[in-house]
């Protein structure tokens, strides 16, 4: 059977759990009463849909939004999965094509609104179906005290009884009291397992670095905490063998680890790291599903991981026994060009490939937050936070300046080159620099032509990857990765928007090499 990560990522297109996430489906798919209280927004359906494709027969799903079940039940299908709705919006084809698929023993998902439950012959038909579990959303609905209560939501014990099947049931609201009553009205006499977990990990600290030189940043890092164990997360194959070869070469213990490996060499490095004190693993994202060692004192990235989602999963590897644990992730603007061009070129349908560039976004964002990196990190899945005092922002706060001339001269110079070259070229541009292509192609022409003269390259450099970073310029995947201008940095060329980057960059920049042209 496929397992619980390969349906994550082939069905529902995610490449890592979010908080939370792995515990409660390993819970619900197993067949286990459960309560889990998940902010809104923080991926409560995937917690039982998931499931239902694990378990046999059909799973139901009682949910007060109509609308919301129609949505779902549209996205399950486009995804592939048998599911259907049985309300009072559905047309009766709709109402029949439900049916047929459930007789046909086909249906996985039924979503069922709580009116239906009020019928005996409604409550008989369900009787008669192969019905294996029973998912609740928006379970504080059943609560008299909520603000949300429904009547309807009572009968769901009713029909837990009588099918006798294990209860899912999720909620924003954590309240006691409510979490109390829906133990008692949901699960009768059964205790269900309760999920209520903050997506917080106090014990880590985060940071991220501009990479500038990546080897030197991470053979650095590692050296300071020699005898530690630890994870370097690795974009490519080939790196994860050059960069351990290179901390070994540096006197440390470090293996590499990748999904081209033969099975038993994965093992015997999966083996090795839980066992012995002080190791370093070099990985690809292979690395770490199997892996439960709790006293991982530290996770970097060489690269910058997939999405914000998969950062959090890879950095909560650290510190599981709740001691201190750090973090560092490097990231430049070839990360970003290569992140954005491996969505790009992907088989994704279209709007799964504006989710991936927005999760992308997320993360990038994170990387170039302008205050507390964990409270930024948070407010992404729900969660709030003040100034943590365990960030690279909290230990520093970063001085910022008034950007936008820099960058409404770096959007015009795209915008007069017709978004068809890179940052170099730009660059060049801004900068005033004379070369053959410049000439060959009357850029010295330009009005913007030598307009940036107060930055120099590196630093500008550093101003085109905050402008990444926050998504108002993206490469073009059809011209090498040419940049053009999204729509977020409209009203900043018009003059409507002004905008701060970091000065911090700008300087850590200075040490850059000079990059390729
Ligand atoms: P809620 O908890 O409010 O019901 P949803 O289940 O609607 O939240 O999920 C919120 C959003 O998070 C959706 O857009 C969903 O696609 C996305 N999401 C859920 N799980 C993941 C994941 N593991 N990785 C990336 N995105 C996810
Ligand atoms: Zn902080």
């Amino acid at each position: 059977m496929a397992t619980a990560e390969t349906l994550l990522r082939e069905v529902f297109g995610f490449d890592a759990f979010r908080p939370g996430q792995q515990e409660i489906v390993e819970a619900v798919a197993s067949g286990q009463d459960t309560l889990a209280i998940m902010p809104t927004g923080g991926g409560k359906s995937l917690c039982y849909q998931l499931p239902a494709l694990v378990r046999h027969g059909l799973t139901l799903v009682i949910s007060p939004l109509i609308a919301l079940m129609r949505d779902q039940v549209r996205a399950l299908r486009e995804s592939g999965v048998e599911a259907g709705a049985l309300t009072s919006g559905n047309t009766e084809e709709e109402t029949e094509a439900v049916w047929e698929a459930i007789h046909a023993g086909r249906l996985k998902l039924l979503y069922v609104a709580p009116e239906r439950l009020a019928s005996a012959s409604a409550m008989e038909m369900l009787r008669r179906l192969d019905v294996s579990l029973i998912a609740v959303d928006e379970a504080h609905c059943v609560s008299q005290w909520g603000h949300d209560f429904r009547p309807d939501y009572l009968r769901i014990g009713e029909l837990r009884e009588a099918l006798d099947v294990p209860v899912a049931a999720f909620t924003a609201t954590a309240d006691e009291e409510t979490r109390g009553e829906i133990v008692r009205r949901l699960f009768g006499t059964r205790t269900p397992r309760i999920f209520l977990r903050g997506f917080d990990r106090p014990n880590i600290h985060l940071a991220f670095a501009a990479k500038d030189s990546p080897r030197k940043q991470i053979l650095t890092f590692a050296s300071a905490r020699r005898g530690q164990s630890g994870i370097v997360y690795c974009g490519t194959r080939a790196r994860t063998e050059s960069l351990a070869q290179g901390l070994r070469e540096a006197g440390m213990e470090a293996i590499h680890y990748h999904g081209a490996m033969d099975p038993e060499a994965r093992r015997a490095a999966e083996l090795r790291f839980q066992q012995e004190d002080g190791l370093i693993v070099v990985a690809t994202v292979a690395f770490g599903m199997g892996v439960d060692k709790p006293d991982i004192r530290w996770v970097a990235h060489a690269d910058l991981p997939k999405s914000i989602e998969a950062y959090y999963q890879e950095i909560g590897r650290a510190g599981r026994d709740g001691a201190p644990a750090e973090t560092l992730t490097l990231f430049g603007p070839d990360d970003i060009r290569l992140r954005r061009s491996q969505i790009d070129e992907g088989l994704a349908p279209p709007e799964r490939k504006a989710a991936d560039h927005g999760r992308l976004n997320a993360l990038l964002g994170l990387a170039e937050a302008l205050e507390c990196r964990r409270a930024t990190l948070l407010r992404y899945f729900g969660e709030t936070c003040e100034h943590c005092g365990n960030c690279d922002l909290c230990d520093r706060p970063p001085e910022t300046f008034d950007a936008t001339l820099a960058v409404r001269k770096a959007l015009s110079a795209m915008l007069r080159t017709e978004e068809w070259f890179g940052a170099g070229h730009l660059i060049d541009i801004l900068t005033g620099h004379e070369t053959d292509k410049i000439r060959e192609r009357g850029h010295d022409k330009l009005p913007t032509f030598g307009v940036g003269g107060e930055f120099k390259r590196s630093e500008w450099q550093a101003i085109f990857r905050q402008m990444m970073g926050r998504d108002l310029v993206r490469p073009n995947a059809e011209r090498h990765g040419a940049l053009f201008m999204t729509d977020a940095a409209l009203p900043i060329l018009k003059g409507e928007d002004s905008i701060r980057l970091r000065r911090d960059s700008l300087k850590a920049a200075k040490g850059n090499r000079p990059a390729a042209r």
